[in-house]
């Protein structure tokens, strides 16, 4: 997977790369980030990559000849996705971060400052998309979470040590909670269950652990999987944890 950033801060992006899992999955070739600077291809004398704003107001808009020229740069394939980081576009999610995860290329637009004039998004026929209703300083943070999540989506990129299987949204549901040494601290012990070696009662517990840390923090995820779920011992403890908590 080939990521290649747009962005008028390289360094951001090169820096967050630089450490733990996403710099093995860079060192291994799973996946690679490239960050391009828009700046770099400005035909303006200073280097100007932005300006006022026509009609007036507040701030500087990002000028289309230096994004449409880092653009052309890059080459594409058929299957490249090119992202355009906008608070304005599709709230990003699981789902989205694993359909991405089956491209082999992905161009990621960072604005900055005001944001883009709204030609660049034309020209680029970019995907919107927004980390979630609020407003940053630059598209650099919500690009390095996207490049985190889909990464982790992709096969060889997690170690043996870690694995997406159980974390939360993968099946519908929040993760259960998870422990680890000493089986009892300030006088907090670890769930018996845990310590029981009994793999086929883990299990039980965990799933309903799962479900009942959803039905608490998210109701809406709960009612979503229950109405989808088909599994016979799945439905059953939906019915106990509903019974154990509803009001
Ligand atoms: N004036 C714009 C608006 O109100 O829609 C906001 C511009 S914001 C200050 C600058 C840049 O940060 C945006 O162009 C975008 O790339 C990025 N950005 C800000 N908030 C974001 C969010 N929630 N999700 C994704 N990108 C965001």
């Amino acid at each position: 997977m080939k990521f290649d950033v747009l962005t008028l801060f390289p360094d951001m992006i090169s820096q967050a790369c630089s450490h733990s899992i996403i710099s093995r999955g860079i060192d291994s070739g799973v996946i690679s980030v490239n960050p391009v600077n828009p700046r770099d291809y400005t035909k303006d004398k200073h280097k100007k990559v932005d300006d006022t704003p026509f009609g007036g107001g507040a701030g500087m808009v990002l000028m289309c000849q230096p994004y449409f020229d880092c653009f052309d740069s890059i080459e594409k394939t058929p299957d490249t996705e090119v992202i355009i980081l906008s608070p304005q576009g599709e709230v990003f999610n699981r789902q989205i971060s694993v359909e991405l995860s089956k491209k082999s290329h992905i161009i990621l637009i960072c604005g900055h400052y005001e944001g883009f004039d709204e030609r660049i998004k034309e020209y680029t026929k970019a995907r919107e998309i927004s980390l979630g209703d609020f407003v940053l300083t630059g598209g650099e943070l919500p690009a390095l979470c996207i490049i985190d999540s889909v990464s982790r989506n992709i096969e060889g990129f997690l170690g043996k040590i870690e694995s997406a299987d159980y974390d939360s949204f993968s099946d519908g549901l929040l993760e259960y909670p998870q422990y680890t040494k000493p089986r009892i601290y300030n006088e907090m012990p670890v769930p018996e269950v845990l310590l029981s070696g009994n793999h086929a009662e883990i299990a039980k517990w965990r799933r309903k652990q799962q479900m009942i840390v959803t039905f608490k923090k998210r109701r809406d995820l709960f009612e979503k999987f229950a109405v989808e779920s088909e599994n016979s011992e799945d439905l059953k403890l939906l019915n106990e944890v509903r019974k154990q908590f509803e009001r």
